[in-house]
């Protein structure tokens, strides 16, 4: 699977705001979007050009894509997936992202960002239901139990993780048991669960064009 590896900062700025691709650096003066609040490259300063109809809905996929660091076939296979699921097709599209087991890692506070997320996934540092998932993309059901392994509980990187989670509040979904590092999935996400600032309607016009 392909990967971006540029700086993902530049990401916010060409959206006009903070996608908290970073973390901690997300929160502190040091974000690219409050010290440079304007688009990146040689013609960033330039003056804005009205978007387009297409524009808009072309931004609006491209931001959904950049939150839940998904490439351009990946969040194809999960539009299809959600046009077939019954119920409003962008919905359906956003729970998909939020099933993921980066993000529920994340959004457990198991992670300071779904990037570091996605990497202490495929280096093996949790299971889900007690069984070994380096799948970032895989999607999470109700009932199932996500822990950081064992082994990797005793580090001092998830004891810092720890330390932290304590004072995160995972989304109603989802509930964590800071002291065993431990989350559970209670049920499935409702949009209104979901907090990324996303207009999916813009996303299912612009794959009905
Ligand atoms: Fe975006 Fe975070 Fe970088 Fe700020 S620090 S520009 S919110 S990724």
């Amino acid at each position: 699977m392909g990967r971006y590896t540029g700086s993902v900062c530049r990401h916010c700025r060409r959206e006009g705001e903070k996608l908290f691709l970073k973390g901690d650096r997300c929160y502190s003066p040091k974000c690219a979007v409050d010290r440079k609040p304007y688009g990146p490259g040689q013609h960033g300063q330039g003056r804005p050009k009205k978007p387009t109809e297409y524009g808009l809905q072309l931004r609006e996929k491209q931001k959904a894509k950049r939150i839940y660091g998904v490439m351009e076939k990946q969040f194809r296979n999960y539009f299809e997936k959600a046009e077939r699921q019954s119920g409003i097709t962008g919905e359906n599209l956003l729970i998909l992202l939020e099933r993921r087991l980066d993000n529920v890692v994340y959004r457990l506070g198991l992670a300071a960002s779904r990037k570091e997320a996605r990497q202490l996934i495929s280096h093996g540092h949790f299971t889900v239901n007690g069984r070994k998932v380096n799948i970032p993309s895989f999607l999470v059901k109700p009932g199932q139990e996500i822990e950081v392994r064992a082994r990797s509980k005793e580090s001092p990187k998830f004891k810092d993780i720890q330390a932290q989670a304590a004072y995160k509040t995972p989304p109603e979904w989802l509930e964590l048991d800071v002291e065993n590092m431990r989350g559970r999935v209670l049920a499935l996400p409702k949009r209104e669960n979901i907090e990324a600032t996303i207009a999916e309607h813009l996303i299912v016009e612009l794959y009905s064009r």
